[in-house]
């Protein structure tokens, strides 16, 4: 079988795929503007995801996450689950959300097959819940991590970007959680992928290790998990606690040596490293006779587009997250 190898010699087997712009929320670190993204005309389609997802499968690739904007705002997501789970060579399909939508969509994506799920949250009090989302709701967020612990799709991965002067208040309440939950709570480092300028940049960010210096100091000390050194998480739990503490510290310990990324945008542009803006247009290949094989060829030219190691310097960006696909 053909595989999608970069000139680095890392091996492209993450196919993310942002099947909207659109979001519910407005998250400081996402979508600073609190503009959104919000026209979704050129959005892909079913079809088109099916093609790329079945070129995908055929060079290798073996996962799959979807994500967005907001995935669960897109109608037709089991739909591209469900193709996902049917396309051979594809072992894991997978999604990030704000789990603001999930309790009630929760059954329609476990029975198109989803595996698992990712769910960002960035704080647990209410009120500081709807300043970092710009209106957010904690309770439907949490009764859909109930409804994904209940369904059995553990571990429960949750999510929290810190951002100086926004949610770092709520740093040590969110540790917490994995007291009595056997959750993984992982804390990502905020990454300028956004319009803030630079100074606005930097007074917002904070490192993972002042995050965790933070627990250890409130909570005691972190015990090392043995972690795969390819994830890009580090975990640790508490001694006697059920879940584990995760750090993604993708800014002060870039991790784009073991990459196996490669990102399509819901305005259907293969994008091969999520910190450069060299995106490659596929709507040619979409539009092609044989568009599965025109698809394997974007591939094959973004896979050799990857970046030994992305652009961690601030600069203006086009796009921010919430375009992007996160
Ligand atoms: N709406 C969904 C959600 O909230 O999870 C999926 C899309 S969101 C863009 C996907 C991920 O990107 C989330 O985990 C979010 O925390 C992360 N993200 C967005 N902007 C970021 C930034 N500037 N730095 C670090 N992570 C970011």
């Amino acid at each position: 079988m053909r595989s999608l190898v970069d000139r680095y010699g890392r091996v492209v087997r993450d196919l993310r795929i942002s099947v909207t712009p659109r979001c519910n929320y407005k998250c400081f670190y996402c979508d600073p503007l609190g503009e959104g993204f919000n026209d979704p005309t050129g959005t892909v389609t079913v079809q088109e995801v099916a093609w790329v997802l079945e070129a995908g499968a055929g060079l290798g690739m073996n996962s799959v996450r979807f994500t967005g904007g907001e995935p669960l705002l897109r109608k037709e997501l089991p739909e591209m689950i469900e193709h996902a789970r049917r396309v051979v060579g594809i072992e894991d399909v997978a999604l990030t959300t704000n789990a603001s939508l999930l309790k009630r969509r929760l059954p329609e994506l476990l029975e198109a097959g989803l595996n698992r799920v990712n769910i960002s949250l960035d704080a647990i009090d209410p009120d500081a819940f709807k300043r970092a989302t710009k209106g957010g709701t904690i309770r439907q967020v949490w009764q859909g991590i109930e409804a994904v612990a209940e369904a059995g799709l553990t571990p429960v991965k949750l999510n929290a970007v810190i951002v100086r002067g926004i949610n770092d208040g709520e740093i040590i309440a969110l540790a917490r959680l994995t007291k009595h939950h056997p959750f993984h709570f992982r804390f990502i480092e905020y990454m300028h992928l956004n319009n803030a300028d630079h100074n606005t940049y930097k007074e917002h960010f904070m490192p993972g290790r002042e995050i965790r210096a933070l627990i250890e100091e409130s909570l005691g000390s972190l015990e090392p998990l043995e972690t795969d050194p390819a994830a890009p998480a580090r975990l640790f739990k508490i001694p006697g606690w059920q879940g584990a503490i995760g750090f993604i510290n993708p800014v002060s310990e870039p991790f784009c040596g073991t990459c196996s990324r490669m990102r399509l945008t819901s305005d259907a542009k293969l994008r091969p490293c999520l910190l450069t803006d060299r995106e490659l247009d596929l709507r040619p290949a979409l539009q092609a006779a044989d568009p599965v094989a025109a698809i394997q060829e974007s591939f094959l030219i973004a896979a050799h587009r990857k970046v030994a190691s992305g652009v961690t310097t601030p600069t203006q960006r086009p796009r921010t997250m919430v375009a992007i696909g996160g």
